[in-house]
């Protein structure tokens, strides 16, 4: 729809508010993933106090938003939203210290790596299907924790070769080693450096795991369940994972570990 001045744009769209930012006394801006446009951000006019649009507007809501697109002389948009109605509200979540701190950690992920203009259904998909299992206690909060950070990191393009050993293609092995700087498994065998800093063992339990979050449909993607044990091996994997590609300090994960 074209608005009365040339300029201006009127567009809506469904997305993901992932953080909300205050600005000035009474208004703020939202992060917002999009499937259409990635990580957009939208200006909310008085958005602090508490009207209409609040739970359509705060952190980890769902909504339709309608928002007046404006372009500067240097081509620069700004976006100020005009009217908005949440979808799905994922009330559980805030209601859990713990919850939120690792809904927020889930957000920073996705602000860090992200883009605006992006095609990011996949990644809205993602972010969407984690909420709920979240916001319902659907899977224990630090699996699914592993389950995002490493789905999101191939979902972005950080897809490591999972196919087998990179030197004699062996499938499967009692060890293989997950090399972090060339993102490749090698055989026991072929390993070249078995003590590497920059490497972990996956023995075949773990190594379906790993697998199975980077390639099984979202369909069945948060339907499995691990031990402890494993668990912890997974964990250990999916956030060194994280660390080496995004090179980040993610403030709300430290802070998930102090609640947890
Ligand atoms: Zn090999």
């Amino acid at each position: 729809m074209q608005g009365l001045k040339g300029m201006m744009k009127m567009t809506t769209l469904k997305g993901l508010v992932l953080k909300e930012i205050d600005s000035g006394e009474a208004s703020k801006s939202i992060c917002v993933l999009t499937a259409e446009s990635g990580v957009i951000y939208i200006y909310v006019r008085g958005g602090r106090k508490s009207t209409k649009t609040t739970s359509a507007t705060q952190a980890f809501s769902y909504s339709t938003l309608c928002y007046e697109e404006k372009k500067n002389a240097k081509g620069q948009v700004s976006r100020y939203l005009n009217s908005s109605e949440p979808v799905k509200l994922f009330y559980n979540i805030r209601l859990d210290a713990a919850k939120v701190a690792l809904a927020s950690y889930f957000s920073e992920l996705i602000i860090y790596s992200g883009t605006e203009g992006e095609e990011y259904g996949d990644v809205l998909r993602l972010a969407l299907n984690t909420l709920y299992f979240l916001d319902e206690d659907k899977m224990p909060a630090d699996l699914l924790k592993c389950v995002f950070e490493f789905r999101l990191m191939c979902e972005i393009g950080f897809m490591p070769k999972l196919v087998g050993c990179t030197h004699c293609f062996k499938y499967e092995d009692e060890k293989m080693h997950f090399n972090f700087l060339e993102d490749e498994l090698e055989c026991d065998e072929c390993c070249m450096n078995p003590d590497s800093g920059h490497s972990m063992i996956l023995d075949k339990m773990l190594l379906y795991v790993v697998r199975y979050i980077a390639l099984t449909d979202f369909e069945k993607l948060f339907y499995f369940k691990i031990s402890d044990r494993y668990l912890k091996k997974l964990n250990e994997f999916t956030e060194r994972y994280v660390s080496y590609h995004l090179k980040h300090r993610f403030g709300a994960l430290d802070f998930y570990k102090m609640l947890k």
